[in-house]
Formats: structure tokens, C-alpha cells, sequence
């Protein structure tokens, strides 16, 4: 998930890779490390807790000199951010060092095995596996390097960008991709020999080349000083490399070509939910893993009450996954916001289960609502994105989302992460409770993988509202309207266009529109609907027809086909059918979109919006 640097050349590596780690801390990561092989052939590992910083206050007075070394910067997916659990990774008989992004989903068996092989192991990472697999596959097999990466390559379920060194071999460099980027720079150095450089994405790379070559799904590279660039498949078959060549500055670059964080987020959530959702939906069984329940089942059977505490946009995921657990596995849920919940004297009792949802897992409320209810005996549960976070130890258990950092301090793949989660969360205690016909259930679990497709759809087919948006540069007000599972979606709406554009924006349940907001309709009034074509359809219809004979603007998000809706609309988004309680992965995503583009026209700082911290650690 995080970066990946590499060098092999004529020129001193260290210097090289530090740089290109501090190029790639825009990403965001826990730890950062890096290994060299020196000219007697010594190959070290350095590795260090916190920033790029820390690592190079660490090496101060090492010895950091070597023409071939390979750097990362983490961040965790499996195992806490400390020392050990960094990267590079060595092997047992540390002939090998390793640097990995990605998640291997089988580490745990391939773990297993390993050590019935006699193999120890020092973190407690998925990486590490990795390279003790290498070395058992250059032992077992004889065989050298690059083979033993593709034996074992072969034996990896997940995604995977690693480069690998070998100190018995110290002039060639071998890196392999699945799932994660990895970019190989071809340079000329100053004497006039072939180097090559290695990215995870090529803010490291671009100030010494822009000739560069995209490594492939399932693609091993080897490199040496001589020159020579290899490349085969697992199955060893030749690759033809494409040298592209690069035509982005680096501010470019560290955005994915995105002018904004924010944007690159939204077209990355496709993506990330797929990373969320991997190795936990199975839709060959028809199953949901989530070891969180099933290493804890009793309490998810016995428990009568969830009680979701969280603040801000999580509170508003966390409103969905209440409609959903409710619907799908019958236990009552309520949703408190955590600031109220920690000073309300709330009851808590022994067999209630806690929910914490929390991107950065520090939100200070939150922290401070679950300690209380630690007090009061509930089973703690956290799902949170940054492993290790004060959230993720403060609870019993828990699920990651690993949708990758968020950057952008308006919060959009944490939180389609979070209700994807949510969902995986009800579908896995409904499946312990029996609460849903197996039928039924199966459908859920083919709907819900193949929410990042619809997702990817969503964005290809709304690209014109960057247009639409300036119509609202001056706008002062904005309503968002929904129902059921989409009254939390016109919450998130309004939300989004108020942190990023300062635009007033109030979301409400439509139903609720006429007890009081119908009387702020008038000409001016720009209403979002989230209208799809499901339960409350026929109602939702009822209530655009009340806002527009008070001449209200009516922006809808419909169902792909629904003309009724469209015709009754100034603007309409369209989204893909899914089931109802998934369409909120779905609506969100144009009003997202809505409220970048409008604070665009308004010129607004959109990765940093005034007032905002990315993570709220005071309460
Ligand atoms: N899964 C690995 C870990 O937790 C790699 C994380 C990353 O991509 O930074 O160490």
C-alpha cells in the first residue's frame, strides 16, 4: 500500500533512496527502512518507527555506503508500526532482504508450514513470509533467485510490488508485481552505464529518468549493472519491456495526475473497497470471513444490543451499518455520536457490543466513548484504517478496512470503506445467527463484490459534472433529501459540500421535509434527492413533486433507466441497480464529486479546507 524504492548503478545508493523515500511520505506511512549491500558485500538492514527522519537520524555514524539497495516506507496492514515489523525484511540465514507492498492473504498457512520447515520468524507481518518463502524455495529447490521468486510467487494468494536483494549475489536487483504498482526507471549514469531504479510510483525515480517501465500483474524483473533488464512471467515465459516515456512534473505525479488528493481518492475507491473486500467475501462459497467474528462468535450470539460510536462521517457510515445490521441480523443498533455518548451517563450493559468507527483510529471522542464502555464490561469491536492506531489496541478485536492512507482531509474511500465494512460486518453475524435464508444471503454476497465495478461505472458515467458544478459557485444554500438507507447518504452530501466549499448545506430524511425545511423552498434552492429505484420509490417521487411546486431545483441521483425521476429533475446523476441497502456505495459517489467540483469553481483549498484537521485527536 505504501512505497517502494530500489537502485542498482555506479552512483552511491543511499543518497538515492532516502531522497526517494521523502518523495513518497505525500502517501503516508507508519515506519520507513532501507538496505544496503556495501562494496565487501556486507548486506544491512536499517529500519526505524515514525518518519524518513527518524530512519536517517538512526544510520547516523553506519555504514550506508553500497551502489545497490532497495527502501520502503509502510504502511501497516498486518502487524503494528514499530522496528520490527518494518521493512526491509531479512530472510533466516539473511542472505536475502525484502521490501513488500501489498497484502498476502494465505500468510497465515504459508506461515504455518514454514515453520514446520524449521523456519523462525522475528515480526509478526505477512511480508515477512515472503522472503523466508524465497529461501525455502532456493533451498528446497537449489535453484537461484529469480527462480525460487517465481516458485514461490506461485504459491501467494493476494497483491503483492516487492524488490529483493541478495547478498551473495550483489549486483543484480529482483523485483516482481501483483496487485500493487511498481515502475522501473532506465537511467544513464554519469560515466555513461546503464542504472535502473525502482518505484512504487515514479516520484522517486523522475528527477534521474523519465524513461520507465510499468511491471506487469505477475511479472519478475532482474536487473544488474551490466546493464541487463529481464523480464518473464511466474510460467517464465519472455516479456517484452515497453519503455514509456514520462511527460509529468512531480507535484503531478505524487497526485496520480489528479490536481487534488481529494479527486485521486474518489477514483481510487474502486480500488480500495476491492482491497477491503479481498480474502473476507468469497463469492465461490458464497461466504464472508471476518476473523474478528468468528474468533468471538459467542459474544456476536449472545449479545443484544450494538451500540456504533463515531463522529462526523464515520457517524454517518456508521447510520447505514445500523439499517443494515438491524435488517440483516435482527440485534437492535444504535449510533452515537461519541462526544455526546462519553458525558450522557449512558447505559451500557455486560452483553451490549461496541462498535468504534474511526478512519484514523485517534479520534479523540471515540477513544474516550469506548474506554467508558470498557468500564461498563462491553465487548469492544474497532474498525478503523490505520493499523496499530489508539482505537485498533483499545479493542477487543476488530477489521481493518485497508483501503490504503487518506490524504484528503474530506473523507470519501474511508468512507465507502467503512460501509462496505459495516455490510461485511452484518453479513458475517448473520451468517452465525441464521438471521438470513440462505438464498438471500448468497445474492447479498454476489451484489456486494460486485460493488467496486459499479463503483468504476459511477465515475465513468457522471464525468460531466465538473460542468454542472459551476452553476453553483455563488449558490449559498443546498438541501439533500433521502430515505432509508440514503437519508445517511444526503447527510454525508451535505457534509462534503460544507467542509470543502463552505457552502450552508442541510441533509435531512424526505419524509421530514414537510415538519418544517419545505418552508426554505423557493427558486434559489438547489435540492439534491437521492432517489433509486427501490422500497420508497413511489414515496420519494411524492416529495420531488412537493419541492418543485414550490419551484425548488431538483438534482437527483437515479437508477440507470429511470426516466420518470430524470424527466421530473433539472439534473440528474445516474448510478448502476444494486440492491437497496448497497446503493449508498453507489449514490455517494456523484455528490462526492458534486462538492469537489463546486468548491473547485469557488477556489477553495480542497485537500486542506480551512478549520479541518485530518485527524481529531482534542475533543
Ligand atoms: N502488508 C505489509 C505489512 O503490513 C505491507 C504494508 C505496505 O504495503 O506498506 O507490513
Amino acid at each position: 500500500m505504501c512505497g517502494i524504492v530500489g537502485y542498482i548503478g555506479d552512483q552511491e545508493a543511499y543518497p538515492i533512496l532516502i531522497k526517494g523515500l521523502h518523495r513518497l511520505e505525500y502517501r503516508g506511512y507508519d515506519s520507513a527502512g532501507i538496505s544496503l549491500i556495501n562494496n565487501q558485500g556486507t548486506l544491512s538492514v536499517y529500519k526505524s518507527k515514525g518518519k524518513v527522519s527518524a530512519l536517517e537520524k538512526s544510520v547516523e555514524g553506519k555504514d550506508i555506503s553500497g551502489t545497490i539497495g532497495i527502501a520502503h516506507t509502510r504502511w501497516a496492514t498486518h502487524g503494528e508500526p514499530n522496528a520490527t515489523n518494518a521493512h526491509p525484511h531479512f530472510s533466516q540465514s539473511k542472505n536475502l532482504s525484502l521490501v513488500h507492498n501489498g497484502i498476502i492473504e494465505n500468510y497465515k498457512s504459508l506461515r504455518a508450514e514454514l515453520e514446520k520447515n524449521g523456519m523462525t520468524f522475528c515480526s509478526e507481518t505477512d511480508t515477512e513470509v515472503l522472503v523466508q518463502l524465497v529461501e525455502y524455495m532456493m533451498n528446497s529447490h537449489r535453484c537461484d533467485l529469480y527462480t525460487a521468486v517465481q516458485l514461490a510467487l506461485k504459491n501467494v494468494v493476494g497483491a503483492y510490488a516487492i524488490a529483493i536483494l541478495e547478498k551473495s549475489h550483489p549486483d543484480q536487483l529482483v523485483c516482481a508485481r501483483k496487485g500493487s504498482p511498481l515502475i522501473i526507471g532506465v537511467g544513464t549514469t554519469p560515466s555513461g552505464r546503464k542504472e535502473f531504479y525502482l518505484g512504487s510510483d515514479a516520484t522517486p525515480i523522475i528527477e534521474y529518468t523519465n524513461q520507465v517501465i510499468y511491471l506487469n500483474d505477475e511479472e519478475i524483473a532482474i536487473m544488474d549493472r551490466t546493464g541487463r533488464l529481464d523480464i518473464t512471467n511466474l510460467s517464465n515465459v519472455k516479456q517484452t519491456p515497453q519503455l514509456v516515456t514520462l511527460q509529468m512534473n512531480l507535484d503531478q505525479l505524487e497526485k496520480g495526475g489528479y490536481p487534488h488528493f481529494m479527486l485521486k481518492e474518489i477514483w481510487e475507491q474502486p480500488a480500495a473497497l476491492r482491497t477491503c473486500i479481498r480474502g473476507r467475501l468469497n463469492v465461490v462459497d458464497k461466504d464472508v470471513l471476518l476473523s474478528g467474528i468468528i474468533d468471538h462468535k459467542d459474544k456476536f450470539l449472545k449479545c443484544r444490543r450494538i451500540i456504533i460510536c463515531a463522529c462526523g462521517t464515520s457517524w454517518h457510515s456508521a447510520l447505514i451499518g445500523k439499517y443494515f445490521i438491524e435488517e440483516a441480523c435482527k440485534i437492535p443498533v444504535e449510533v452515537e455520536y461519541a462526544s455526546e455518548f462519553r458525558y450522557r451517563n449512558p447505559v451500557i450493559l455486560p452483553d451490549d457490543i461496541v462498535i468504534a468507527v474511526s478512519q484514523s483510529g485517534e479520534t479523540a471522542d471515540t477513544l474516550a466513548a469506548i474506554q467508558l464502555a470498557k468500564e461498563h464490561g462491553a465487548f469492544l469491536y474497532g474498525i478503523c484504517n490505520v493499523i496499530g492506531s489508539s482505537i485498533a489496541r483499545a479493542t477487543h478485536t476488530g477489521t481493518y478496512l485497508h483501503v490504503g492512507p487518506e490524504i484528503g482531509v474530506a473523507s470519501t474511500k474511508a468512507f465507502t470503506g467503512q460501509v462496505i465494512t459495516l455490510c461485511l460486518l452484518g453479513l458475517a453475524i448473520a451468517k452465525e445467527k441464521k438471521t438470513l435464508p440462505d438464498e438471500l444471503f448468497h445474492i447479498l454476497v454476489d451484489e456486494l463484490q460486485q460493488i467496486p465495478d459499479k463503483m468504476q461505472w459511477t465515475l465513468e458515467n457522471n464525468k460531466d459534472i465538473d460542468k454542472f458544478a459551476q452553476m453553483f459557485t455563488y449558490c449559498k444554500n443546498f438541501i439533500y433529501l433521502g430515505r432509508g438507507y440514503n437519508y445517511p447518504v444526503a447527510l454525508e452530501g451535505a457534509l462534503k459540500l460544507k467542509e470543502i466549499s463552505y457552502i450552508h448545506a442541510e441533509g435531512y430524511p424526505a419524509a421530514e421535509m414537510k415538519h418544517g425545511p419545505i418552508a426554505l423552498i423557493d427558486e434559489e434552492m438547489p435540492v439534491v434527492v437521492i432517489a433509486p429505484k427501490h422500497g420508497m420509490y413511489e414515496k420519494i417521487v411524492s416529495n420531488i413533486q412537493e419541492i418543485k411546486s414550490r419551484k425548488g431545483k431538483i438534482i437527483s441521483v437515479v437508477t440507470q433507466g429511470d426516466e420518470v425521476v430524470r424527466n421530473m429533475s433539472d439534473y440528474s446523476f445516474i448510478i448502476p441497480d444494486t440492491r437497496d441497502c448497497f446503493v449508498p456505495m453507489l449514490a455517494v459517489i456523484p455528490l462526492q464529486l458534486l462538492s469537489y467540483y463546486v468548491a473547485i469553481s469557488k477556489g477553495r483549498n480542497v485537500d486542506q479546507p480551512r478549520n479541518l484537521a485530518k485527524s481529531v485527536t482534542v475533543e
